[in-house]
């Protein structure tokens, strides 16, 4: 009996209305499983860029590496080609499944890279199938074809760095579309339990939970931590009221912040790209039709909008309170420029580096009897309504305001943030160095 590695990469299956493609990934853990096949890794979950205009829903794209007897092989492409080709939603334009097929243990670092690019920036499905051709890789792309590109991003992406955990817990598909049935205070009581070693659990302004989904996707619920041991015995603590179907344990980039990158000036930045940049405040702040918050940013080369959007309430908080010449760092997706607007950045978070002094000007006091001066009208001087003193050579005094604002981070509120966005509880808790693939035992049911 020959052992072999493949690794085994999807993306793009789900639509709006159907599906999702950590759900076919959770039925593939099941049926190969059922196969023989043994794990190497925990199902990756890797979101992609997501300021890509074309993305899929959540941006999501998955890989499984596995271990098994190479007399399986065609029957574990068979498997997955017929759940893909059942569970796709197929006839929605837009929805372009695509799945590939990668052999041996080391994942090349030419993939590694056009996975860091597909995470950080903008690539090509010409790309993906020039590196498919260079290294023997089967794929099948479906309708498009455009699902190769997040399969093999996936495959490329081990997840050497920093690191978490999502354990997602999926319905009966009679419950599909209804309202999610989950006892909410189990889940406020399982935040604080498990604190900080999960995240992004409940939104604490809006005293909401976060880890169901809206829409008629397959998933019941999905609670991100720190390890697959803090992910199970967190979701042992929730109370769903509903029948959970299956459960699986994914490795994923969430709140990791592996989409921002950063960029020295801000002549470097380009549309669909996520960005940090530092910059100082060149306009004010200024509320926009549906309230949102601009204001821009510059440094010796260019000048650029940033847009707090009205769903991010802390950070748009933030944002008002800016004044021209604070220094900052920004972080956040590129948007084009069309038209009516210029190049924006869309605020994920803001850093504030230097708080520039605020000033006001007022009229200098009476040096005899302390009373607040009058003026006289423009370069006249000023007069004391009190003594009666005058003094014609005084001019207005500046004054230090209050600023409503601190030095430090800023980040939108858990429910606006994207998949890929450090939450505040994760800082301190990245993972670096050599990561442990050991599986725990029981990672998924059934
Ligand atoms: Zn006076």
């Amino acid at each position: 009996m020959t052992l072999k590695t493949l690794h085994i990469g999807l993306d793009d299956t789900d639509s709006i209305r159907k599906g999702c493609t950590t759900y076919i990934t959770a039925l593939l853990v099941e049926k190969l499983q059922a196969l023989g096949v043994s794990f190497v890794d925990y199902p990756n979950l890797i979101r992609l860029n997501p300021n890509v205009p074309w993305k899929t829903r959540g941006n999501g794209a998955l890989c499984l590496r596995i271990r098994f007897d190479e007399n399986l092989e065609k029957q574990i492409k068979e498997t997955v080609i017929s759940t893909i080709e059942e569970y796709s939603d197929m006839e929605c334009e837009g929805t372009d499944p695509g799945v590939v097929f990668f052999k041996g243990e080391k994942i090349p670092k030419t993939v590694s890279l056009f996975a860091r690019n597909a995470i950080t920036g903008v690539v090509h499905l010409k790309d993906a199938l020039k590196l498919l051709t260079r290294f023997k890789a089967e794929a099948i792309g479906f309708k498009d074809g455009r699902g190769i590109i997040g399969g093999l991003a996936a495959v490329g992406e081990t997840l050497q760095g920093d690191h978490t955990y999502e354990i997602i817990a999926y319905r009966l598909p009679e419950n599909y579309g209804s309202k999610r049935r989950v006892d909410e205070s189990s889940i406020f009581e399982m935040d604080k339990a498990t604190a900080p070693h999960t995240f992004n659990n409940v939104d604490t302004e809006k005293k909401r939970v976060i880890i169901t989904p809206r829409g008629p996707d397959p998933i019941l619920l999905g609670i991100r931590g720190e390890t697959s041991e803090i992910v199970k015995k967190a979701f042992e603590m929730v109370r769903p009221l509903e029948p959970v179907e299956r459960w699986v344990i994914f490795r994923t980039n969430h709140g990791t912040d592996a989409h921002l990158k950063k960029v020295k000036s801000l002549s470097q930045i380009e549309p669909y790209n996520p960005v940090i940049v530092r910059g100082v405040v060149s306009s004010e702040p200024k509320i926009v039709p549906r309230r949102h918050i601009i204001f821009s940013i510059k440094d010796e080369n260019r000048e650029v909008d940033c847009a707090a959007y009205e769903p991010t309430g802390a950070l748009r908080y933030a944002a008002r309170e800016l004044i021209v010449g604070d220094n900052v760092e920004v972080y956040g997706g590129v948007r084009s420029v069309s038209e009516d607007r210029p190049l924006t950045i869309n605020l994920e978070k803001i850093r504030v580096l230097k708080l520039a002094p605020k000033v006001t000007y007022t009229n200098p006091a009476c040096p005899k009897c302390g009373k607040r001066l009058k003026s006289m009208g423009r370069n006249q001087g000023f007069r004391c309504e009190k003594c009666g003193s005058k003094y014609v050579d005084f001019s207005k005094v500046e004054v230090k305001m209050a600023r409503e604002i601190r030095q430090g981070l800023y980040i939108t509120s858990p429910r606006s943030q994207r998949h890929l966005t450090k939450p505040f509880r994760r800082y301190g808790l990245e993972k670096h160095g050599v990561i442990s693939r050991r599986l725990i035992v029981c990672w998924h049911f059934p």
